[in-house]
């Protein structure tokens, strides 16, 4: 950490700011310039907030080099993490994984018709929502626990692994049986009790990029899941808030390379809600494959103009199949297979 001292800080005042960072646990090194103390401080406690200091008589800037996540940084695992399943998928290798289907599972017809199409086209994973966050209380809300019997069914049937929203607590026990991967919605980001029981789990867990949240958020929600035993996080790209309309959210596509510099940690895009229209999902899954991401998650429907969540962002067959051959022609051009 560097706290630059302003060029009127009297002596009194430098040495008031070395006491404190003593007494937080810092060695601090002093260099005194012709007009400016700057302070570096070593050995950044866990918990410490620049703005403790910050707010000290004398004090210019204070600068925090080391990231405040130690498990989900890049550094503990340099070699990147793989999260594996048993059935011998990969995500994080060299292969991307393709994740698909409905925004909410409808019925039986609608899951298994599109889980069918998915996997010949070549999906991994069959994502689809049971508890649905919906903006509206009257909007669908999901099957619930007939929801998750179906997507294990579908999952089983047509060789897909199975990813679903887990929206509170409650929810795990009866999700468990029934999931492989345990996604958590964007609004959910910052849910740090829910963060800290997936913790507990043995199951993979899913991030998505909460709608105003800094990629600095997205890795500590990771750490707080990683702090709790479990490594086998995955986060998600899935598109955030800002000025623009044209598009339901904005899809940070340099959120990919970012996070896959500063993390392990694999990426996922999510170009159905990144964008918001079924138009825009191929060109921004094109764009997160060549970005680097390990994966993507895209929402599928038989019948998407009759879907009852997300249709407008949600691609028919046809076009999913489309999609993938464009996303292989790209992920070969980067290296890379899918
Ligand atoms: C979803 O995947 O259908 C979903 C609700 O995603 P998000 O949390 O990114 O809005
Ligand atoms: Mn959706």
């Amino acid at each position: 950490m560097i706290v630059a001292m302003q060029e009127s800080a009297k002596e009194e005042q430098i040495q008031l700011v070395i006491d404190r960072l003593v007494s937080l646990g810092f060695e601090v090194h002093r260099s005194t310039g012709a007009r400016q103390t700057v302070l570096g401080g070593v050995g950044v406690p866990h918990d410490f907030d620049t703005r403790e200091v910050e707010m000290m008589p004398g004090v210019q800037e204070v600068h925090r080099i080391t990231s405040p996540y130690k498990l989900a940084g890049r550094n503990f695992r340099p070699e990147g993490t793989v999260v594996k399943f048993t059935n011998g998928i990969e995500i994080g290798g060299k292969k991307i994984v393709v994740m698909a289907g409905p925004c909410s599972v409808e019925s039986k017809e609608q899951l298994f018709t599109v889980s069918e199409l998915i996997a010949k086209a070549g999906a991994r994973v069959l994502r689809g929502g049971a508890f649905k966050p919906r903006s509206s209380p009257y909007s669908f809300q999901g099957l619930g626990l007939d929801g998750l019997k179906l997507l294990r069914e579908a999952g089983d049937r047509f060789k897909l692994l199975v990813i679903s929203e887990v929206m509170e607590i409650s929810q795990i026990e009866l999700m468990l049986p029934y999931v492989d991967i345990f996604q958590v919605g964007a609004r959910n980001m910052q849910n740090f009790n829910l963060l800290r029981e997936a913790g507990k789990l043995t199951t993979p867990v899913m991030i998505k990029r909460g709608i105003a949240a800094t990629i600095e958020e997205l890795l500590l929600a990771a750490e707080y899941v990683m702090s709790g035993g479990n490594f086998d996080v995955m986060l998600c790209e899935r598109g955030i808030r800002t000025f623009e309309t044209a598009t339901r959210n904005t899809m940070d596509v340099s959120a990919i390379p970012v996070v896959k510099k500063l993390s392990h940690l694999p990426m996922i895009g999510d170009p159905s809600h990144g964008t918001g229209r079924r138009d825009m999902v191929l060109p921004m899954a094109r764009a997160a494959v060549a970005a680097g991401a390990d994966g993507l998650i895209v929402e599928v429907h038989p019948d998407p103009d009759h879907a009852m969540s997300d249709g407008a962002q949600t691609l028919t067959p046809p076009q999913f199949t489309e999609m993938m051959q464009q996303v292989r022609a790209v992920a070969a051009a980067v290296g890379r297979s899918a």
